[in-house]
């Protein structure tokens, strides 16, 4: 375990008050409790080498959506004390406007997508409102530009960035969404994205509302189930209780350490839901 990986969530932006409907395609009708929504990129470092998954949004896609920023992603990671410029690997698990953003700003950046992932977002089933709404055509763009930069290295299924460190195409909330694998000393840690918004999404196995292949997403429990090998293993994308559970990195702003052992199990309690 002498390589083992840290892993930081770094959170940038959150949403508040979203009602059960706007976080289950079918929401238990006798609740009506209010949650917010959190926003992360998440930091790998192995010795002497980071790693970035996703990139998160900037102000202006934020202003457009009417979505309250706290700071750049970017920004971000120079609080913590990592510069954008010095980043050579960016992991995007999917395309949507609050993962794929601010890929202008990492200059030296190698980026990890997922074939069919880049195939839906510029396909047929972008002329449909419905599923274009969580992408913007300016992020796409901006990776149509990596791959003709010869920039983008595409994974199909699954595929190694570094030892220890394995992307897992899972599908369901985005066609190529993909998973991250990450070895440390607790054991595989999986960053699961948007293949689970919330702990209860994955523990009740309740689609999130944005969803482009619900056979595929209950696969994609399955798959970061497997990948984890135990519920406290696994990492929502979105889910407030990440930064309660997990210890505050430094003080150098809201910086959680996922390597840590959390506060609180879901060993048990995903058995009794
Ligand atoms: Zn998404
Ligand atoms: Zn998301």
């Amino acid at each position: 375990m002498g390589n083992a990986a840290e892993i930081y969530a770094l959170r940038y932006a959150t949403m508040t008050s979203r009602t059960p409907h706007m976080n289950f395609l079918q929401p238990d009708p006798h609740d009506a409790t209010a949650q917010d929504l959190d926003y992360f990129v998440w930091l790998i470092r192995l010795p002497g080498r980071d790693i970035l998954v996703d990139t998160g949004f900037n102000a202006e896609e934020a202003k457009l959506r009417n979505r309250i920023l706290k700071l750049n992603p970017v920004e971000a990671l120079a609080n913590f004390g990592v510069r954008a410029a010095d980043i050579r690997d960016v992991i995007v698990t999917h395309l949507h406007y609050d993962h794929a953003g601010n890929l202008d700003r990492f200059p030296a950046a190698r980026v990890h997508l997922q074939e069919r992932e880049m195939a839906y977002a510029t396909g047929r089933c972008m002329c449909n409102g419905l599923l274009r709404h969580p992408f913007s055509v300016e992020h796409v763009t901006q990776m149509v530009r990596h791959v003709y930069g010869q920039r983008v290295t595409f994974h199909s299924g699954d595929g190694e960035i570094a030892p220890g460190i394995t992307v897992h195409r899972v599908g369901g909330h985005s066609d190529g969404l993909q998973v991250v694998r990450v070895l440390t000393a607790r054991g595989p840690v999986v960053l699961a994205s948007d293949a689970a918004h919330y702990y209860a999404n994955l523990h009740r196995k309740s689609p999130f509302p944005i969803v482009y292949n619900i056979g595929d997403m209950a696969a994609g429990w399955d798959t970061v189930e497997r990948l984890a090998g135990h519920p406290d293993r696994v990492i929502p994308g979105h889910d407030p209780l990440v930064a309660e559970i997990y210890p505050r990195s430094g003080d150098s702003g809201d910086v959680f350490a996922l390597h840590a052992v959390p506060s609180r199990s879901f060993a048990t309690a995903e058995a009794a839901q």
